[in-house]
């Protein structure tokens, strides 16, 4: 039976509770009056104004997020997955349903004070204005204070979901989180993103036990992993680091080839759309006209083309750390199995196409050595989270991997 919370893998706990509180929205919908949506006051199955899902990487925050918009414009009010209102908003073209996804570092407050404006509106479809903010951790505090006003005086018919790794006041600001019920998701077990993988996606099942389990439990990585022949290509250069480290000049060559593979994935990633973007511009203040009048125009034109190349620049240097990161959790997970396996930990290993190799690492490093390899590789992941030169974090990270 289709159903809008299909794609939510291992989450029956925040299903439950999102049925419930979208069954809530529709009662509120069919009462005659003034919609008055509860607050905090019922937190059993009410619905309210603002909700935070949070929950690690993968673990399907903007599904579920996507999952309950439908939901809420369902014309049946559970999500059945087949009307117009769910059907239109999982395709992303729902009146109503604005997503919002950061493409650079940050979400600005022009952004947010525009889409807080517009959701104040009527709902065309009658039913709510609902607007996703992915990666709500990346608002500026600017862009906070934005939105904090929607959501402290929120409009009717107007439901914001927010997506964020966790409640932590580095993620969300304390005040925005007061204002919100919280949605946790968890890290779905390997073996429900396998089962997903082999039902909705027709991958075997051999092939999705192994991706489902290297990616631990991210569905949206399993699934490319499975299906892309370059994702496979780059997991494999990753996890070849550990061997390929046999001095100094190794160590930098394989941080130098890290960093160039992550430019390189960005740079697919994000080169069609530039192309695009830049082309629809151009059309638009039409480029190539001759005469006075097109020369005026083009000294205009000039300073929207760099806007567009600064946001093309924040989005690009974006797509590289995501990049660079997913090649991070790639390389901790090979000394995590390396050192689970030294403990002699009955648990299984997260590659398990490099198991050998990690228990050969296990034997001459012992636990010990596994342990400063890992925390060197997170170590390395902090460091760019925490703006340092991704070059040179990766070098550093790659001279502590070879020297032990
Ligand atoms: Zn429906």
């Amino acid at each position: 039976m289709p159903d809008a919370f299909a794609d939510l893998v291992g989450q029956d706990e925040a299903v439950e509770t999102l049925r419930r509180a979208a069954a809530a929205a529709a009662a509120v919908l069919r009462a005659t009056g003034e919609p008055e949506v509860a607050g905090g006051a019922d937190p059993g199955g009410g619905m309210t104004h603002a909700w935070i899902f949070t929950g690690p990487p993968g673990s399907g925050r903007s599904v579920a997020a996507r999952a309950f918009a439908a939901a809420l414009q369902c014309v049946h009010g559970t999500g059945c997955g087949e009307c117009p209102g769910c059907h239109t908003t999982l395709a992303g073209t729902h009146a109503d349903v604005r997503l919002v996804v950061p493409e650079g570092l940050s979400i600005g407050v022009n952004e947010m004070r525009a889409l807080v404006l517009r959701a104040a509106s009527t709902p065309s479809g009658g039913r709510w204005q609902v607007v996703i903010i992915e990666d709500a951790d990346r608002l500026t505090e600017a862009a906070g204070n934005a939105l904090l006003k929607a959501v402290e005086e929120p409009p009717p018919r107007t439901v914001f979901l927010l997506c964020a790794p966790s409640t932590h006041p580095d993620d969300i600001s304390v005040t925005i989180r007061s204002r919100c019920r919280v949605v946790p998701l968890r890290q779905p077990a390997a073996e429900a993103v396998a089962d997903v993988l082999v039902r909705r996606d027709g991958i075997s099942p051999e092939v999705a036990r192994w991706t489902a389990a290297a990616t631990q439990g991210h569905v949206g990585r399993a699934r490319r992993l499975a299906r892309d022949p370059q994702a496979r290509a780059r997991r494999e250069a990753v996890l070849a680091v550990p061997r390929r480290l046999t001095g100094v000049g190794a160590a930098f060559d394989a941080a130098s080839a890290l960093i160039e593979a992550a430019e390189a994935e960005a740079e697919a990633s994000v080169a069609e759309v530039d192309a695009a973007e830049r082309a629809a511009l151009e059309t638009a203040l039409g480029a190539g006209g001759t005469g006075r009048g097109a020369a005026s125009a083009a000294r205009g034109t000039a300073g929207q083309l760099k806007d567009l190349e600064r946001r093309q620049k924040s989005r690009a240097t974006r797509a590289q750390r995501d990049a660079l990161d997913r090649a991070l959790v790639d390389l901790a997970a090979f000394y995590r199995d390396a050192l689970t396996m030294a403990l002699g930990a009955q648990v299984s290993p997260v590659h398990l196409d490099t198991a050998e190799l990690a228990e050969a690492g296990a034997r001459s490093w012992q636990a010990e050595g596994a342990l400063r390899r890992l925390e060197a590789v997170l170590t390395c992941r902090a460091a760019i989270e925490a703006n340092v030169k991704p070059r040179i974090a990766v070098e550093a990270m790659m001279l502590a991997l070879w020297k032990g």
